[in-house]
């Protein structure tokens, strides 16, 4: 393999999308080569020897290291503005591995209520089964971030924007709360994506990934990332991968290689999208509120403008009329697909209540704010007036 380093210059984003992390065969192919390989061979029994010592930096085995999953980590750490990254075989391995690698028993943990199902299911039923105290809160009141940070904690863990309602953390904020109480600031950066949000330029001190949504963008396969310092991805999250084996394959490292090259140029036209999809949406008396981190109606909309630079491609929003409603507009819709994927170039539209987070007790969805009339729309790449005219007529039928 020749790496392939055409300048010294430091690139500007679309050209490190495009080429980071580039390497080629000895064929001098154009397009990274896919290695679909569990292992690889030595010269000679002191080559075995050098390279599981540590002294040959080479290939080993694909649950350590494979060339095409280099590729894509090195490509997603120079996006992310990351000194290193870590691929996962999905978003939830790499939000399982980011904490588990770095708690133990005894230790404790600060999450906001508004999370991802599989997320609330780590925290609050796995961890603590392991001896880990866990403590949920509003993650929009600071005086809440204080009070649960003014005691020793090793983890905090957040999505901002989060899943579904589009809740807004302050990340600068709840970064030098979590420094202070001694801890790792860890953030699940998935509906803003490395184009719109910057974690760690705000203080974060891990990002993680599902690249299954945006990164992927167009359904075709899972695959997660964890990034952060080369010291916690060489030495506290390096081991735990490497002997639990939660490892991306080859071939899929090489479809999110190529959503990558593209990342920018579908999450532009995602956000523009949404935004009228929103605006058309607030417009609607059938709607009771529409949640966008955009619109100057949402009560973090100033935050999110200082801490993002786009606002994504989610929007969600309550039917006046609660679950009758949500299901008629649904059923009525003609282009947009019922489906609880998201980020994808098709628009996908759930109604969390009844599938992603069904499980939750009423309490906690009402503590979430997800009601019976909420519906997400995660708002895909086609054109922005069919996706309008289908929630008319949808609405209007
Ligand atoms: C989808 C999602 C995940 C999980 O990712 P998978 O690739 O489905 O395992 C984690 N966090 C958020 C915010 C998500 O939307």
């Amino acid at each position: 393999m020749t790496k392939n380093t055409p300048t010294k210059r430091p690139l500007r984003l679309r050209t490190r999308q495009v080429r980071a992390g580039l390497s080629r065969t000895g064929f001098s192919e154009t397009n990274e080569a896919i290695f679909m390989n569990s292992g690889y061979v030595y010269g000679s029994a002191q080559e075995a020897e050098e390279s599981f010592d540590g002294t040959r930096d080479r290939m080993v085995y694909s649950r350590f290291k494979n060339p095409t999953v280099a590729v894509f980590e090195e490509r997603l750490a120079a996006l992310e503005g990351a000194e290193a990254c870590r691929a996962t075989a999905s978003g939830m391995a790499a939000v399982h591995a980011a904490l588990v690698c770095q708690l133990k028993s005894g230790d404790r943990v600060v999450a906001p209520r508004a999370l991802f199902g599989s997320c609330t299911w780590i925290i609050g039923d796995l961890l603590p089964r392991f001896g880990i105290e866990v403590e949920f809160i509003d993650g929009t009141d600071t005086a809440q971030w204080e009070r649960a940070l003014s005691r020793p904690t090793q983890v905090v863990f957040l999505e901002t924007p989060s899943n579904p309602t589009l809740e807004i953390v302050d990340l600068a904020r709840v970064a030098e709360l979590t420094h202070k109480a001694g801890g790792r600031l860890v953030v699940d950066n998935v509906f803003a994506t490395p184009i719109f949000q910057a974690p760690l330029s705000l203080g974060a001190d891990v990002v993680v990934y599902s690249a299954t949504k945006h990164i992927d963008g167009q359904g075709r396969c899972l695959g997660g990332a964890v990034l952060g310092s080369a010291e916690f991805c060489n030495d506290v999250l390096g081991p735990y991968l490497r002997h639990t084996g939660p490892a991306l394959s080859p071939f899929n490292a090489w479809v999110l290689l190529k959503g990558l090259e593209t990342l920018d140029l579908r999450v532009e036209c995602h956000a523009a999208n949404a935004f009228t999809v929103a605006r058309f949406l607030e417009s609607r008396p059938e709607v009771a509120r529409v949640l966008y981190p955009g619109l100057e109606s949402h009560p973090q909309h100033t935050l999110a403008k200082s801490q993002m630079c786009g606002y994504g491609g989610v929007v969600a929003f309550e039917m006046k009329g609660g679950k009758d409603a949500a299901y008629k507009l649904l059923d009525g819709l003609e282009v947009i697909d019922i489906s609880n994927n998201l980020g994808d170039s098709k628009s996908l539209v759930c109604h969390p209540w009844t599938t992603t987070h069904q499980r939750l007790t009423p309490e906690q969805k009402a503590e979430q704010g997800i009601t019976e009339g909420l519906l997400r729309l995660s708002v895909g790449l086609e054109d922005a007036d069919d996706l309008v005219d289908d929630l008319r007529l949808a609405l209007e039928s």
